[in-house]
């Protein structure tokens, strides 16, 4: 979500001449966008923050902004400890950032927006339509969370729960694909919720809407919060051809007494049963998930049942935290807090076990065949691409499962080398690392649209 917001700030700032620039030093205008779901995160906000000041003594016209979550949270009080900061602007400001910026660049004054307001600003969400380099983009179809766990500081900082009409995500999905998008990740803080508040249509039936826009590859969603899981959007995974085998399903714990207490409104039993479900309709389906560690209270027994719940669900990756305590949450409030070392080695303990099964779940896939949608060169090879032969070159995508895949084009590949960028490859897997599988290019989706346009000319069939 703070990834699409970032975007979103970039995009509302190039009507008035803003550009990217990879260096600090070069900048006019630098943004922090903000988390504020750990101390940790809150915590690296204030020491970047103090580098940056140091910036603005040398060049003193610099204009520094913070946006997010950490800015709606501290709102003036930020002013106050950064004295070079010229901008404070919360969550649901990001469409009002151009106006400040203005007035900033003109009256040299200091500003805070933190005004958050019930509903949906359609006006917060613009496309870049001049961007024709992106193959996935998020789209954001709700905001805010209702849920307050107990331990979660998104309500108090994001606000009321509120859905974006369906035609409205449709057009914007339509948008991105003219723009050569090719899958979307639909994102709310519990999409399964979507549009109950407002009687809008359901989740699932949203769902099958995206399905139908033509041109449009893959859908993917986050975050699915389990009490809200429901049977067709189980379904869903056997009815839309577009949507991806992958669902991360946040458990946070494997203990009734802990899920009670965290406000989680499900148990054990009903996670478990819903994890079957989905595999009795989707038995490839990959299913990752989220765990806090030390939850005040949490015992021994509580976290030897998360272990257990690990080992009986097998996950295909999960992220794992130390619970630590938020402004406004009421667990921050909760007694029987656990030592930071008990907390470390309990997160340990939760990863090494988990390592096991990311790897078997990875290693299952050596030797299947893998439709793969190729998002360009691997980070590591971008921009040696001179001294790289075509061949050499190794191109990244992901797998319906949403595993990483790395491979280069085979000896004989008679396709031409930028031929991979935003396209359906099937992908022989042969190597299962930790984190990432590594394979061999089969077969390139059929090109037909590029060839009768006369883009692509090296080829015949589509064959590698
Ligand atoms: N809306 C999503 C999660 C958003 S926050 C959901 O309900 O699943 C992402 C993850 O951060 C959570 O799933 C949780 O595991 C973790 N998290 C949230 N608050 C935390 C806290 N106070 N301490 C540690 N981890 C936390
Ligand atoms: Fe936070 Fe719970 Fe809402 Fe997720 S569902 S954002 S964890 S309050």
């Amino acid at each position: 979500m703070n990834v699409y917001d970032s975007e979103q700030i970039v995009t509302s700032l190039k009507p008035l001449g803003y550009k990217i620039t990879s260096s600090l030093e070069k900048a006019g205008l630098i943004i922090v966008n903000t988390c504020a779901i750990r101390e940790k995160a809150e915590q690296k906000v204030f020491s970047f923050l103090g580098r940056l000041s140091r910036l603005k003594i040398k060049k003193p016209d610099l204009i520094l902004g913070v946006g997010g979550c950490v800015a709606q949270q501290e709102g003036s009080k930020m002013l106050q400890r950064v004295p070079f900061l010229d901008l404070v602007f919360g969550t649901h400001a990001i469409c009002r950032l151009p106006g400040h910026i203005k007035r900033i660049e003109t009256k040299k004054c200091r500003i805070v927006d933190t005004e958050m307001i019930d509903g949906i600003d359609e006006s917060a969400f613009v496309i870049d339509t001049e961007d024709h380099r992106k193959v996935s983009s998020f789209v954001t179809i709700m905001q805010g969370c209702d849920n307050f766990c107990t331990y979660c500081v998104v309500p108090y900082v994001r606000g009321r729960e509120a859905s974006r009409e369906p035609e409205k995500i449709v057009n914007e999905i339509r948008e991105l694909v003219n723009c050569g998008v090719k899958e979307v990740t639909l994102l709310g803080q519990n999409v399964n919720s979507y549009g109950r508040k407002e009687g809008l249509c359901s989740f699932a039936e949203l769902l099958s809407l995206v399905n139908g826009i033509e041109g449009l590859v893959r859908i993917r969603f986050t975050t699915s919060h389990p009490k809200d899981l429901s049977d067709d959007l189980i379904y869903a995974f056997y009815m839309l051809e577009k949507l991806c085998h992958h669902i991360h399903l946040p458990v946070q714990s494997g203990s009734n007494s802990v899920l009670k207490r965290m406000n989680r409104k499900y148990t054990r039993e009903l996670y478990l049963e819903k994890i079957n479900k989905l595999r009795n309709i989707c038995p490839d389906i990959a299913v990752t998930s989220d765990f806090i560690v030390g939850f005040p209270g949490e015992t021994e027994d509580d976290f030897k049942q998360t272990l257990d719940l690990i080992k009986t669900v097998e996950f295909d990756g999960l992220f794992a935290f130390k619970y630590s305590d938020r402004p406004n949450a009421p667990a921050s409030g909760f007694s029987h807090k656990i030592s930071e070392r008990e907390k470390k080695d309990r997160l340990m303990e939760l990863l090494d076990l988990q390592e096991r099964f990311t790897k078997k779940r990875n290693e299952s896939l050596v030797g299947s065949t893998e439709l793969t949608l190729v998002e360009g060169k691997s980070k590591k090879q971008s921009g040696k691409d001179a001294q790289i032969e075509p061949r050499h070159i190794q191109w990244t995508g992901r797998t319906s499962t949403n595993k990483i895949i790395n491979f280069s084009r085979s000896d004989d590949c008679i396709a031409c080398d930028d031929i991979f960028t935003g396209r359906m490859v099937n992908i022989k897997v042969e190597k299962a690392l930790s984190h990432s599988l590594m394979g061999r290019p089969i077969e390139v989706e059929p090109i037909f649209d590029e060839l009768v346009k006369g883009q692509i000319h090296q080829v015949s069939g589509a064959k590698c």
